[in-house]
């Protein structure tokens, strides 16, 4: 149906019109070792490369351009050439919405090439990386169409013979800087929301993970999107870009997911010229479990939302807090599914978890847990590298008695590391929960209502899941509050990151 749907689009009108159009049926690799600038396939002018390693052994598995600010400037200008000049402005809504399906369709039917790119250079298991792909499409299926509802509003005048409109409008060309963890989701969360604003995009990918956006280069441009409206820049210098991005006056958005520390760099660079700036950064989720928690389900919650990508993910729980009613059961249960993981190379078809993405990862969570164990915490199960298995793998673990001060409870983790404490009363719980600077997400399992309700509103993130241990979907909006960021993603919410409102006043009618 998929193919067939595909093949309908590609000869109709408006995608013979498009130049870049090339057939599903060409044999087309997406391992690819040029970045994507202006519809064309370039080298760094200086020629200089990098390599992209497979951190589950090692080996490199591709090299692509070290570009610098030279290249960024040229995707700046090929990208505000495309917004203003192209028919990316002039084309209608329907015509974005139509571009942009026939992207989603190509996503969808190279979805093992895909998830297959993503293991390689990102670690994670298979069957996560499939799902990722089937997460990040439907971003793209989402907002190409919300593409077809941005609206406006007609508001009655104080003033006779008035008419007020009020239009939104693309921002013009944004800037998308992605992280490692979800490198292909992260790039369509942001690039297909902006494009169904009517923006053009300069994407830079994380340095681990180049690989997967320039497949997804690649399928934009058999999916007929104009040269210059999806533009893809590696390099392995990315301050010097950042610094660009928030300088050049024709960048007029930028949309960074990383850490709080550069996110807070890029705010304070760009608030020079007053830039859109929308960040999704670091959390710290508490995950709690009440009395009246189905500790069954509990479990079942607590494995998906902590060992997802081996912890490296943003909405990972971070800091568990038990009743103390339920605390030995919840534990024995989810030691005896932590200790049965197998952890391994990801394309290993029966592998529940890869490695760590890199040495710094690895370095760091050994940082935090020589402060816990200096700290007296104990180690329920794991707690060490797993050298015989790869460089970058480390063992699930389930450590308790972290005290308040330790790094490892007051800092996000991003690793397979549970630490478990016990709670006796609400307050207490929501207050522990409540006393980390991050806001991003949180999660708790109950059965009694009214502490639903109450529970659901106390906690100070954004996204809240309530007897669930993953919460993001396209439709519903994506963010933090506190230093965990600024602005959403997906939903509705994702296209007015990439509007401007316009309000016109039309007089003597
Ligand atoms: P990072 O901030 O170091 O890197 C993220 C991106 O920023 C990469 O593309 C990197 O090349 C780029 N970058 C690094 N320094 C830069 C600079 N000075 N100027 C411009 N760009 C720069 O983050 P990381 O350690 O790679 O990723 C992990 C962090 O990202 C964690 O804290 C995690 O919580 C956060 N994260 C948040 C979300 C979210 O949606 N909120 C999602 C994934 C990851």
């Amino acid at each position: 149906i998929l193919f067939s749907t595909l093949y309908r689009m590609c000869n109709s009108k408006l995608i013979r019109c498009f130049p870049h159009y090339k057939s599903r049926t060409s044999s087309t690799s997406l391992w690819l070792k040029q970045a994507y600038i202006g519809g064309e396939w370039l080298d760094a002018t200086s020629g200089a490369t990098f390599e992209v390693r497979n951190p589950a052994n090692m080996q490199v598995i591709g090299c692509v351009p070290d570009m610098t600010a030279v290249e960024a400037q040229k995707a700046i200008d090929v990208a505000t050439r495309a917004f203003y000049a192209s028919e990316w402005k002039l084309i209608t809504a329907r015509e974005r919405s139509q571009l942009l399906k026939n992207w989603q369709i190509l996503i969808s039917q190279h979805c093992t090439e895909l998830a297959n790119i993503i293991t390689a250079e990102c670690g994670k298991p298979l069957t996560e990386s499939l799902s990722e792909v089937a997460y990040g499409q439907s971003f793209v299926e989402w907002f190409a169409e919300e593409a077809r509802r941005i609206d406006g509003q007609l508001i009655a005048s104080s003033v006779s013979n008035q008419e007020l409109i009020v239009v939104r409008e693309p921002l013009g060309v944004a800037a998308l800087i992605t992280p490692w963890n979800f490198p292909m989701a992260l790039v369509l969360r942001k690039a297909a929301a902006a494009l169904a604003a009517g923006c053009t995009v300069v994407v830079k990918p994380d340095e681990n993970t180049p690989l997967i956006c320039l497949a997804l280069a690649k399928l934009s441009q058999m999916a007929c999107i104009p040269a210059g409206v999806f533009n893809v820049i590696t390099t392995s210098g990315a301050p010097a870009i950042g610094e660009l991005f928030c300088q050049s006056p024709l960048v007029c958005g930028i949309s960074f997911t990383g850490s709080t520390e550069v996110g807070k760099l890029l705010f304070r660079e760009s608030a020079g010229l007053l830039k859109r700036v929308s960040l999704e950064l670091g959390g710290n989720a508490p995950f709690i479990v009440f009395e009246s928690a189905d500790i069954v389900e509990a479990v079942k919650g607590a494995m998906l939302s902590k060992f997802r990508n081996a912890g490296q993910t943003c909405v990972s729980a971070n800091r568990f807090y038990i009743h103390s009613a339920v605390y030995e059961d919840f534990l024995k249960q989810l030691q005896a599914q932590v200790e049965a993981l197998k952890i391994g190379s990801g394309h290993d078809k029966s592998v529940e978890i890869g490695p760590l993405i890199n040495t710094a990862q690895l370095k760091r969570i050994e940082a935090f847990m020589k402060d816990a164990f200096s700290r007296h915490a104990k180690v329920i199960c794991g707690g060490k590298r797993l050298q015989e298995i790869g460089e970058l793998f480390y063992a699930p673990t389930i450590i308790t008695d972290v005290d308040r001060t330790a790094r490892i409870y007051r800092e996000e983790i991003f690793g397979p590391v549970i630490t478990m404490a016990k709670f006796d009363t609400e307050d207490e719980v929501v207050t522990r929960a409540n006393s980390s600077r991050r806001g991003l997400a949180g999660y708790f399992y109950s059965q009694n209502l009214q502490e639903v309700f109450r529970v659901a509103r106390r906690l100070e993130v954004g996204i809240v899941g309530v007897n669930v241990g993953l919460a993001s979907q396209a439709e519903a909006p994506f963010g933090g509050i506190k230093e965990s960021g600024i602005g959403r993603e997906g939903g509705h919410y994702g296209i007015d990151e990439f509007t401007e409102i316009k309000y016109i006043c039309l007089g003597g009618l």
